[in-house]
């Protein structure tokens, strides 16, 4: 049986109000679809793009159920949805499932899956207290990092450790929350693939982009990365393979690092990715639409890159040299205050490809 097609016209519940729930939605809105959007907090940037915003807490059952009511398909714009709100939602489809959240919220039960399925991932061992940190580095080695197992994101819930680190101080500053030790990666380079699963199988990941981070936080992704096409093409089938282990429907981010021994799995997000947003301007279909078409059951779009790229995120009060910036596809997410560390829009430069 053909797989269902959802109508231009229908409408696509978003979890998450946030920039990537705002560019999911103008996705949407251009192939004719309508976004309703489920957030929290008083300010949702994709408020003002979409057809519905509901503002109600994630523990709000009877807000979560009329929601998915006048919805056709329900995704999500972060991986930290709680699950018993998936629950609430009842009959209608969410998509990627409920599995793929499952894994990337726990980072041990992410890299017990990753290692199940023969991918490499950093040496690494549970620490539940100061005492077991202490177990864990002498079998995990220094330098290490610890990073809670729950609700980190761009480098936060994680503290270096060396030989000489105080490890109840370390316990401490992650909060004392159930954990992970890994040891260091002495990576050459962090790249990522973004990559997508249509409702019938088939996988098309977009050429894997070169990160750099700046505090935590991702400033730049430049495409191509500078690896061989033997590494890039690793990239993309170890991706193409997470996905069809979770039987995944839309676009995921695997950020990997590139060793001498070749590449290690960092972690997954079962959602659009910043170091995506390269594709906006440098493919015929974005990442957005991409994950927009999984969703809907429509087939995948061409992803391919037809530019190379370099993709800068406006962090903080960054953004107030947007209007100064030429030569660039500029992206603002249009959020009232420019707190420092918040991202606040992206700009990309392309130029013709080799
Ligand atoms: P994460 O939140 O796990 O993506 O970590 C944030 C950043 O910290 C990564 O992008 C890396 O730059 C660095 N990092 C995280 N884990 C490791 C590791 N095991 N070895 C080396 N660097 C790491």
């Amino acid at each position: 049986m053909a797989p269902e097609r959802l109508p231009p016209g229908s409408r696509i519940g978003i979890l998450g109000g946030g920039q990537l729930g705002r560019m999911l939605a103008l996705a949407a809105a251009r192939l004719g679809m309508r976004a309703h959007v489920y957030e929290p907090a008083a300010e949702a940037c994709a408020g003002p793009v979409v057809e519905r915003l509901v503002r109600a807490g994630w523990d709000d059952r009877a807000a979560l159920a009329e929601f998915a009511s006048r919805v056709d398909v329900v995704t999500y714009e972060f991986e930290n949805v709680d699950l018993a709100a998936v629950d609430a939602l009842g009959d209608v489809p969410v998509r990627p499932g409920r599995r793929a959240l499952e894994v990337a919220q726990d980072r041990l039960v992410e890299k017990a899956f990753l290692s199940g399925l023969g991918l490499p991932v950093a040496r690494h061992a549970a620490v539940d207290g100061p005492e077991s940190l202490a177990t864990a580095l002498a079998e995990v080695g220094a330098p290490a990092i610890l990073k809670t197992r729950r609700l980190g994101y761009d480098g936060k819930g994680q503290a270096r450790l060396g030989p000489e680190t105080d490890l109840a101080a370390a316990w401490a500053a992650i909060g004392g929350e159930p954990a992970v030790l890994e040891g260091f990666v002495p990576f050459e380079r962090e790249i990522s693939v973004v990559a997508a699963r249509g409702i019938d199988g088939a996988v098309a990941a977009f050429d894997p982009g070169e990160n750099l981070h700046r505090d935590g936080i991702l400033h730049t992704t430049t495409v191509p990365a500078r690896i061989g096409t033997g590494l890039a093409q690793d990239a993309v089938l170890l991706a193409g393979r997470i996905l069809d282990a979770l039987d995944y429907v839309g676009v995921m981010g695997v950020e990997l690092f590139v060793t001498g021994e070749g590449l290690v799995v960092n972690e997954i997000a079962p959602r659009v990715h910043n170091s995506g947003h390269w594709t906006q301007d440098a493919c015929l279909t974005d990442q957005f639409e991409q994950h927009v078409r999984a969703v809907c059951g429509w087939p995948l779009g061409d992803g391919r890159r037809h530019s190379d790229a370099v993709m800068t995120n406006l962090i903080g009060d960054e953004v107030n040299g947007a209007p100064g910036i030429t030569g660039a596809a500029v992206h603002l997410y249009g959020k009232a205050e420019a707190r420092p560390g918040r991202k606040m829009g992206h700009f990309t430069r392309i130029t013709p490809r080799d």
